[in-house]
């Protein structure tokens, strides 16, 4: 097991927590992040007395200068391991606006500097199959998938290379222009997920691996009546509340090694039950915006990580 060795890889769960930069026009804001320091943040938190702060501890902290290299380094050694036959999930947890989708895939003009993990993990993985072809064989296929209220069949496509996963990932951003709502973006009221498999076959021996990696951009966590939905999509907005929970709750008595995982709360955790618990390697990262109207959200995105970690 190659890259099982690795400190970061010590238990099954990890957290870590994104800060965005404020956005060009708001430059007068000040940060709700009073500082951050190696795994800690503090948050301003307002108060009727005067000024409140709060601490929580992650297993990193990234600050708004951080980039997508850099962030990217630190999961390259979990996302590896799918090639040493591991399952593994790395959720993309947080309000709408908050970043998710720009860790996970980029901004909206990608350039290569700004590539999210999606991009970076899967030419990461072609680059080491390409390392490993006198020794190893690999097949690597994908599968894209939305799970909103409906799921849609998601076939298998087998890759090769970065620019079939790129055709393909397009193909995704366009079939995604569904459920728009008061705070929506790029459909931020459905989960969408990047699914990998990867079969390895040592070419000495015979033995075959498989794993796979679950890249998964959730729903926006923000609660309800903030998105002035009534109907079908306040409905929708409460399953996926309740999705987000019962995520929390699985990963939550995983990390406390719980003998019972209530995966059956949720289609999202049904779907990922082979992917959760047992020998799988799970990331929690959850983003947060710095803007001093979001604080709300902001604690209780950092609540929801603390529970998990
Ligand atoms: P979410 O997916 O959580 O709704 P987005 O990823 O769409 O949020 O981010 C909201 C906006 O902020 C986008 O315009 C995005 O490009 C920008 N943004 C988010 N994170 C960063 C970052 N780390 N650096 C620069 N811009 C960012
Ligand atoms: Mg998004």
């Amino acid at each position: 097991k190659l890259y099982n060795q690795v400190q970061d890889l010590k238990g099954s769960i990890r957290v870590y927590c994104r800060v965005r930069p404020f956005l060009s026009g708001q430059s007068n804001y000040l940060s709700t992040v009073d500082h951050i320091e190696e795994g800690n943040i503090t948050i301003n938190t307002p108060s009727k007395h005067g000024k409140g702060w709060k601490s929580f501890s992650f297993n990193k902290v990234y600050g708004p200068s951080a980039t997508q290299a850099e962030v990217f380094s630190d999961m390259q050694p979990l996302i590896r391991s799918v090639l040493d036959g591991y399952n593994v999930c790395i959720f993309a947890y947080g309000q709408t606006g908050s970043g998710k989708t720009y860790t996970m895939t980029g901004p909206r003009e990608l350039t290569e500097k700004s590539q999210g993990v999606n991009y970076r993990a899967l030419s990461d993985l072609f680059l080491i199959a390409e390392q490993r072809k006198d020794i190893f064989r690999y097949d690597v296929a994908v599968q894209i998938s939305q799970t909103g209220l409906n799921v849609p069949d998601a076939s298998l496509i087998p890759v090769s290379s970065t620019a079939d996963v790129i055709n393909l990932m397009n193909l995704g951003q366009k079939n995604r222009a569904v459920g728009a709502t008061a705070l929506n973006d790029r459909s931020s009221r459905s989960h969408s997920c990047l699914t990998v498999h990867v079969q390895g076959k040592d070419l000495t021996s015979g033995t075959m691996y498989r794993g796979c990696m679950h890249l998964v951009d959730l729903a926006g966590s923000e609660r309800v009546n903030k998105s002035e939905v009534t109907g079908d999509r306040l409905k929708e907005a409460q399953h996926i509340n309740r999705s987000l929970s019962a995520l929390g709750d699985v990963i939550a008595s995983l990390a406390q090694k719980n003998p019972h995982v209530p995966y059956r709360n949720s289609k999202l955790t049904q779907l990922l039950q082979d992917s959760l618990g047992g020998q799988a390697k799970t990331l929690m990262f959850v983003h947060i915006s710095p803007e001093p109207d979001a604080v709300g959200e902001t604690i209780s995105t950092l609540k929801f990580a603390e529970r998990v970690a």
